[in-house]
């Protein structure tokens, strides 16, 4: 029923010659019981179909409303009107599902707002801003295949249920088929989860990082591309409960060489991005020149999306060390005035304010800073020789601040296994981690690159609810 029609998208760049087509999707708006404005997600343009008046019933006329599915089969032909080339005489038009325009929350006589958008997030797909945005994380996704796969990188999948804990923070989601009101308990009044469903207790990850260096003291190169889970509290508009996340992990790689990948991939994806998602990038870029204009002068970005993102294109990222990110701060004239709300010294771990300082208004371009304080680190990460910093790496961006979180890893097993037990990591549940490190060791590095992050430096939408389909937040999971 279906195969013969054509997409919207493909129709507006077909030369109109009277030919028969076929065409379906959803109505935007029915202007003078004669003009329909169609849309079928292919693109946010829409293709006009006219309705000849006397030609079809009222009561069909009638059913013509925004949100109605149709089936509409007539000519291209050149379009008479302005603002498009082509548009479709209707011969025949069929509703495949009627729309109550009493009921359909998304009328268009008032501009909905984003925040409203999100409580009808099953909806919103049908906006110009939730196509635009869709279809560029389709985009994107697919950038991150193509970039590993030219690369010769392995896709590896890490499990989604893991009994380890990769960053040692209490911040999981537990998995259990114990029952809540009354489940076994141990003599000393504790929960038995052994048990549970696996024997012992599970949750969802929080990063594949652990599982991906097994894979790359194998294939030398692998990513995960996949679905984490953080029960942190923070109700922000860069967090959620369950992000994407896509982890690189490379055997013979060391600092330098990762933040080299780390710096080309972001490129990649923006240059690709620009290259395929061009009329969805300009449609984001004036959203947002319009809602950065409701802003006061001094808060407004000094340039567009575009701009922004060519930019970043072309011209390098900084390089930093975090002593010197903190002797940039405590030299700030926001240091000096007291505008930061939170404490700046050295071991401190850098808050937004601080990250946002040193990209929005230090160096107005991304920044790498590396050799962070262990203290403030995770156990796998190198210990630098100075014995206070490890090899970590950090990329802020404007706008967001941390996009990336990566490391060099401590490869050396005496070493690792004497962090571990300074952060209270059960070494022994840990064995087949520290095994990588008794057969066949070497030097390896990775990182994390949060995709919903990289969505709002490349979208330019500021909330990270706007940016996957249904969010996962504190006190929130409708849909
Ligand atoms: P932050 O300090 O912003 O909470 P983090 O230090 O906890 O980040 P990592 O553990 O290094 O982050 O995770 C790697 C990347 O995953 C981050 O750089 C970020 O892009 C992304 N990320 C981390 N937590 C979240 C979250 N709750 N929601 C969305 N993305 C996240
Ligand atoms: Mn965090």
């Amino acid at each position: 029923m279906f195969n013969t029609r054509v997409k919207v998208k493909a129709l507006l760049a077909t030369e109109p010659k009277n030919q028969e087509v076929t065409v379906m999707g959803w109505v935007r708006h029915f202007r003078n019981n004669q003009f329909i404005a169609l849309n079928d997600g292919s693109t946010n343009n829409t293709l006009q179909i006219v309705v000849a008046l006397g030609a079809f019933d009222d009561s069909l006329l009638k059913r013509i409303t925004p949100g109605a599915a149709l089936k509409v089969v007539g000519e291209l032909i050149p379009s008479l009107g302005k603002g498009q080339k082509v548009e479709v005489k209707a011969h025949s038009v069929e509703i495949l599902g009627d729309c109550n325009p009493e009921q359909y929350p998304l009328q268009l006589k008032n501009k909905p707002t984003l925040e409203y958008l999100r409580e009808i997030a099953h909806l919103r797909f049908r906006t110009n801003t939730f196509g635009a945005v869709f279809r560029v994380r389709h985009a994107l996704a697919f950038a991150i295949h193509k970039f590993y796969n030219e690369k010769g990188f392995v896709y590896l999948h890490t499990p989604v249920i893991t009994a380890s804990d990769a960053e040692g923070a209490g911040e999981m989601f537990r998995v259990s088929t114990l029952p809540f009101d009354n489940p076994p308990r141990k003599d000393d009044g504790t929960i038995d989860f052994s048990e549970d469903f696996f024997g012992r207790a599970t949750n969802l990850t929080v990063s594949g990082q652990l599982e991906g260096e097994l894979g790359a003291m194998a294939f030398s190169e692998i990513y995960t591309f996949g679905p984490t889970f953080r029960a942190e509290n923070s109700n922000t508009a860069r967090h959620l409960a369950e992000f994407w996340m896509i982890e690189p992990e490379m055997a013979f790689y060391d600092l330098e060489d990762n933040m080299d990948l780390a710096e080309s991939f972001i490129r990649y994806l923006i240059q690709y991005v620009m290259e395929h998602n061009r009329e969805d990038l300009e449609f984001l870029a004036q959203r947002l020149a319009e809602e950065e204009k409701q802003k006061p002068q001094a808060e407004r970005s000094e340039m567009g999306l575009i701009e922004k993102l060519e930019f970043v294109v072309n011209n390098r990222f900084e390089r930093i060390s975090y002593t010197e990110a903190i002797d940039i701060l405590l030299q700030s004239p926001a240091y000096k005035k007291k505008k930061f709300q939170y404490e700046v010294k050295w071991g401190i771990d850098m808050q937004s304010e601080h990250e946002r300082y040193l990209v929005e208004k230090h160096f107005k371009k991304p920044v790498i800073v590396t050799g962070y304080p262990r203290d403030i680190k995770a156990f796998y990460m190198r210990q630098n020789d100075d014995g206070r910093t490890v090899a970590a790496m950090d990329i802020l961006v404007p706008g967001i601040g941390e996009i990336v979180g990566g490391s060099q890893r401590e490869e050396r097993l005496e070493k690792l296994e004497n962090r571990m037990k300074e952060m209270h990591i059960p070494v022994e549940e840990m064995w087949w981690y520290l095994d990588t490190r008794r057969f066949g060791s070497v030097p390896h590095a990775g990182f994390g690159l949060g995709f919903e992050r990289m969505m709002l430096f490349i979208t330019g939408m500021t909330n990270i609810r706007d940016v996957i389909a249904f969010p996962r937040a504190p006190k929130s999971a409708e849909f």
